[in-house]
């Protein structure tokens, strides 16, 4: 009967069970952390092993299928300017609302502070994050899939056949071919995501229930209401007048994608269910495999709304009162810091780093949240592939309407 019902069906039906699982656990949450999240590791590690040739082959497929240097460049432009301008949006609107709640969060003792030692993982400089999307080598970003270097290796890859004219065809022909079995080995892997999403949701409800409390979870409601009002704003406002496209169809086309991506905290691991459902709701598929591989690397809303809340938060719990020029840094470091988080779980609270210490503030503080970081993490990577989405949909209608005029 499970069989009948649609895959994304089949996604909220296991997210749901896996809720009332994870509740049912909470007093003794062993068993879902020895069971049922190693099923859920295994789900995400195929979905991480596949991330690499994802991202090589579409996206030197896409720029190949966008025919002519001109297009890539301009195609390229488009994206770039976008989730630029929706990732600062995303920072203003975090920065307004945790204002709002500043007065309630309490300064906390320092000896609270100290007892909560946060080991804190060094984050690159602002230049250093630059330089770093350039890579010395071939092989070394794919093997540590460190995703900026990657995008740039697949980009010129891609640049350089459509360069070498009839010989580089042969070797398009390839990649292109090397792309349709990716994308079907990603297709198998899909059909388990109602599992994964089942034990990986039990064991976070399991693990985490019962300790959200008080502060945390304001500031945690703090940055949910920053993503919704982004989605709702933001994301909806693009989909209406920038697509041209019904927000309910659009976030009913995009909910499969949105729950991996809420489940596994990862843009990477979602990458190909995104591609399938953009693709779906009438994006041009030679565009989502250039703007999807390249939004779930450097476009990240989600991350950058919840480095404003968290470095505003923080600052307060050391009774820090930040200045309008603080402010404005945080909007600068965060959408660089965004840019420069990689796209798996939990990247975007290393990044944090690389805010808190440009505003003056002790990075110890990521101690105080880092214990429910998986529940941020859970919304802003929801948040972070809906913009990847929203993107898409943008450049292909924009593309759609040049074919039209020429
Ligand atoms: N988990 C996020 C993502 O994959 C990154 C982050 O930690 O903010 O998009």
């Amino acid at each position: 009967m499970l069989k009948k019902l649609s895959l994304p069906a089949q996604i909220f039906l296991g997210m749901f069970a896996g809720i009332l699982v994870g509740l049912v656990f909470i007093p003794n949450p062993g068993f879902t952390t020895d069971f049922l999240k190693p099923i859920g590791t295994i789900y995400v590690n195929l979905l991480k092993f596949l991330v690499v040739p994802v991202v090589v082959f579409s996206i030197t497929d896409g720029v190949i299928s966008l025919k002519d240097l001109k297009r890539v460049g301009s195609v390229g432009i488009k994206t770039f300017v976008y989730y630029m301008f929706t990732t600062a949006l995303a920072v203003v609107i975090g920065l307004v609302l945790v204002s709002g709640f500043k007065g309630m969060f309490p300064a906390l003792p320092s000896a609270e502070l100290t007892g909560l030692a946060y080991e804190a993982k060094q984050s690159p400089s602002v230049m250093q994050v630059i330089v770093n999307i350039f890579p010395d080598n071939l092989f070394k970003p794919m093997v540590n899939a460190d995703m900026l270097p990657v995008i740039v290796i697949s980009i010129l890859f891609g640049a350089g056949i459509l360069a070498s004219g009839e010989k580089g065809e042969k070797i398009g022909a390839i990649v292109n071919a090397m792309n349709e079995v990716v994308m079907n080995v990603m297709m198998m892997i899909i059909k388990i995501t109602p599992i994964g999403v089942f034990c990986l949701m039990a064991n976070v409800v399991a693990v985490n229930g019962a300790s959200i409390v008080g502060t945390l979870a304001l500031v945690i409601g703090v940055a949910y209401l920053g993503y919704f009002v982004h989605v709702v704003v933001v994301y909806g406002l693009s989909v209406r007048f920038l697509s041209g496209m019904s927000p309910v169809k659009f976030f009913k086309g995009i909910a499969p994608a949105m729950i991996c991506a809420f489940t596994t905290t990862s843009s990477n691991a979602t990458l190909p269910l995104n591609i399938e459902c953009c693709n779906k709701l009438g994006a041009e598929p030679e565009i989502s495999s250039f703007v999807l591989p390249l939004g779930a690397t450097i476009n990240m809303d989600g991350t950058a709304i919840y480095q404003a809340v968290a470095a505003v938060f923080i600052a307060s719990c050391y009774g820090i009162e930040l200045t309008l020029s603080q402010m404005a840094m945080i909007v600068l470091t965060a959408t660089l810091a965004s840019v420069g988080t990689a796209g798996v779980s939990g990247a975007g609270m290393i990044m944090l780093a690389m805010v808190l210490t440009t505003i003056g503030v002790p990075v110890e503080g990521i101690a105080i949240i880092a214990g429910v970081d998986k529940l941020f993490d859970m919304g802003r990577t929801a948040l972070n592939i809906t913009g990847d989405a929203t993107c898409a949909l943008f450049v292909s209608k924009l593309e759609q309407k040049k074919k039209v005029a020429a």
